[in-house]
């Protein structure tokens, strides 16, 4: 009697089981990492070693691989776009990336794509996809404060959420995205904040735009100003970009700066402050002229007298955005006030 009761109730709790394995495979949503390098694909020397990793580079097979976890969430492929620090992403690399990402979001059964990338100037190319993505898919820049060999390390989860969030589609529509240390925040607004902590991309003046949740991807607002298919920049044909530098103000600047990147081919500066001189004769050579802030939070806000003076304002971006977008801007037009608009709208 106890036997068969025992009997039964041993296939009772099988049941379900069995019906989920013959259940059809639901097809996970197809997400593709690109890989450009940084501590995220660093290796030190050994696992206490959260500085001075250069003692190897991890590839996205690597990558993937170490994260079995990613085949329940997403079908992960890859290509690898280069391995380098992201000082050292440039614009070949830059616009290789925005093309490949285009191609691949053109795909109709692609959901969205993942960027590894060095944290020092992720910022960097994550506003510039935001601003040539032509696609409303999901775009998201991950990287890590500590490398893949460390104790602790923060790159595994940091992908894992980023694929997560590239898979979810309550990701649409909302520009190119940076998961790191379970939030989500806006290319436009992100910056790294701490050379050291995990804590580091902040959207100052106005906060994440939500957060990669154990229980759901979740949002809480959404950007206003234009990216991604609303952006009126195409660099499908490009090979370069025009240059444009930025130069730092401080007490007793002298303009030596600015004479130097005009006379190394400057088409734009970017300024914190300005020498008045040097912007006149940079102004005199056809070079334009945006001014940002050092300080790293609040708006440039635009004046009569600068205007008078052809002087774009940036808006609240910061120098280095700033210069991505003049950059971007100097491909469709010369006129300051048309440019103003942009980083009006931009
Ligand atoms: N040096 C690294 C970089 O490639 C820093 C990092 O990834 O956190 O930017």
């Amino acid at each position: 009697m106890i036997r068969s009761l025992l009997l039964s109730l041993t296939l009772l709790c099988a049941a379900p089981l069995a019906s989920a394995q013959n259940a059809p495979a639901v097809a996970l949503p197809k997400v593709k990492l690109f890989t450009t390098g940084g501590t995220i694909q660093s290796k030190g020397a050994h696992r206490q070693k959260l500085m001075e990793y250069s003692d190897g580079k991890v590839g996205p097979a690597e990558l993937i691989a170490d994260l079995p976890e990613l085949k329940d969430i997403a079908d992960v492929s890859y290509t690898e776009i280069s391995n380098v620090g992201s000082p050292s992403v440039n614009t070949e690399i830059q616009l290789r990336l925005a093309k490949e990402i285009n191609a691949w979001l053109a795909l109709p059964d692609s959901a969205g794509a993942v960027v590894t990338h060095g944290t020092a100037t992720l910022e960097e190319t994550a506003f510039f996809l935001n601003l040539v993505v032509k696609s409303d898919k999901p775009v998201v820049v991950v990287g890590a404060m500590r490398p893949f060999t460390a104790v602790s390390r923060d790159g595994p989860f940091n992908l894992y959420n980023a694929v997560r969030t590239a898979a979810s589609p309550t990701s649409r529509g909302m520009g190119v995205l940076i998961v790191l240390n379970d939030e989500i925040n806006a290319a436009r607004d992100t910056t790294k904040s701490n050379t050291y902590r995990m804590e580091t991309f902040v959207a100052r003046d106005l906060g994440p735009l939500g957060y990669t949740d154990s229980d759901q991807i979740v949002y809480y607002r959404k950007p206003t100003y234009r990216h991604t298919t609303r952006s009126e920049f195409d660099v499908s044909t490009l090979t370069t970009l025009p240059r444009v530098d930025v130069t730092y103000d401080y007490q007793e600047q002298d303009g030596t700066a600015i004479d130097a990147f005009v006379a190394a081919g400057a088409k734009g500066l970017v300024l914190t402050g300005s020498n008045a001189d040097a912007v006149k004769r940079a102004q005199a050579k056809g070079v334009l002229i945006v001014n940002s802030d050092r300080k790293g939070a609040g708006r440039v806000v635009e004046s009569a007298k600068g205007a008078s003076q052809n002087r774009i304002s940036a808006d609240n971006l910061p120098p280095q955005k700033a210069r991505i977008l003049l950059r971007l801007a100097l491909t469709r037009t010369q006129d300051p006030k048309e440019i103003q608009r942009m980083f009006n709208e931009y």
